[in-house]
């Protein structure tokens, strides 16, 4: 079957969410196409203790403020799914489920996606799915350890872990506060390519969202980079992870060189055994559903001024990270590129 809307919004996560909102608000015609069978994105998905790095009213969406979860400074990933089934249900936003978009292609004036339950056509296009996507890095002897091995987001709660030698890769937020989970009751080795860097105590989202957006314009004026985010530090000090980090739980050891049957081994021959080791490792933009229009460039981004893409005015990128708008890839920042997304389509469609 082929259906057609003014705009197809590919993701019903927060992003795709907050791009519905500003469609509606300019009356465009529109559709969300999103993979999953429920509402809440990838938030449905995360570890049992994940809280936001932000409070409730710093984590919200255009148009209605996240409210404050009992007893909680810093919500938890429940929290969150609630506040987008309510949202969506409230802005009557038009989300189709389960519906994964499987190519996007040129068709004449129109966009056509193809999809696991049929065909859509758009004038435009929103990508918004997100960058649930695990990456794991190649290590040597990675076929060869014998123990079980997986990613972020295969990690649920310590007590699956409980009493076992565990060893978490990776020096960023989901390895500290993966780390910081399992520092009590495994027997714990947490490595990271590099020592890691805690930012100061006081600094959580509403700081991390001032420094992107400071970085975004200053570029946009031609100024000099001010690293934005990342020149803070990596690791958002939440109160498990400073806890476990002040208790002396979460001494970092360098990467290792190569897995072995028994577990890990350093390039000086030093070993460490283990039952399981938890990658840390990151996540990448979930974008194979673009690839038919061949737009993919540097580092597997596409090219994009603000969230449009270069090379197909009528396709925009929205929650990837700052390369799509300032702090893109978080509840508060997406609403500002959802609004230009829309606005822009706006202009081209009228
Ligand atoms: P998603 O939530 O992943 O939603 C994308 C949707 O698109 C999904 O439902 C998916 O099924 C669907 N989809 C994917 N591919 C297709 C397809 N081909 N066809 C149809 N549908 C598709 N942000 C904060 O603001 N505060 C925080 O404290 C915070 N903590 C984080 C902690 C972790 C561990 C991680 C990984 C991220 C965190 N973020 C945080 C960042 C960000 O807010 C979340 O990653 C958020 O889920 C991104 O929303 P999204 O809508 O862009 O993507």
């Amino acid at each position: 079957m082929t259906r057609t809307a003014q705009v197809v919004v590919i993701g019903g996560g927060q992003a795709g969410l907050a791009a519905g909102y500003h469609l509606r608000r300019l009356g465009l015609e529109f559709v969300n196409l999103d993979a999953r069978t429920e509402p809440g994105g990838a938030w449905q998905h995360t570890w049992d203790s994940l809280h936001l790095f932000s409070p409730a009213a710093y984590s919200s969406l255009p148009g209605r403020l996240m409210p404050p979860q009992t007893g909680e400074e810093h919500p938890d990933a429940a929290h969150v799914v609630a506040y987008l089934r309510e949202y969506e249900k409230r802005y009557e936003l038009p989300v189709r489920r389960p519906v994964r978009a499987l190519g996007v292609y040129r068709d004449g004036g129109l966009l056509r996606v193809e999809t696991d339950s049929g065909t859509w056509h758009g004038r435009a296009v929103i990508s918004a799915t997100g960058t649930w996507r695990p990456f794991l890095p190649a290590v040597p002897g990675g076929g060869d350890f014998a123990g079980q091995q997986l990613h972020t987001v295969e990690y649920r709660r310590p007590q699956d872990f409980a009493g076992r030698r565990v060893i978490v890769v990776g020096g960023g937020n989901s390895g500290a506060q993966i780390a910081a989970d399992l520092a009590y009751d495994t027997e714990l080795t947490w490595v990271a390519r590099r020592p890691p860097r805690f930012l100061a105590d006081d600094v959580d989202g509403r700081a991390l969202f001032g420094a992107a957006t400071a970085r975004r314009r200053a570029l946009d004026r031609g100024g000099t980079d001010t690293g934005g985010v990342a020149a803070l530090g990596d690791i958002v000090a939440v109160e498990p992870v400073r806890e476990a980090r002040d208790r002396g739980l979460l001494k970092a050891s360098p990467m290792f060189a190569r897995l072995v049957p028994g577990g890990v081994e350093w390039a000086d021959g030093t070993r460490a055994e283990a039952d399981a080791v938890i990658w840390c490792t990151g996540f990448r933009p979930a974008l194979s559903h673009l690839a038919p229009l061949r737009l993919r460039g540097r580092r597997g981004h596409i090219a994009t001024a603000g969230t449009r893409a270069v090379d197909e005015p009528r396709l925009h990128l929205l929650g990837y990270g700052d390369w799509t708008g300032p702090a893109s890839a978080t509840l508060i920042g997406v609403g500002r590129p959802a609004r230009e997304a829309a606005c822009a389509i706006a202009g081209l469609l009228a």
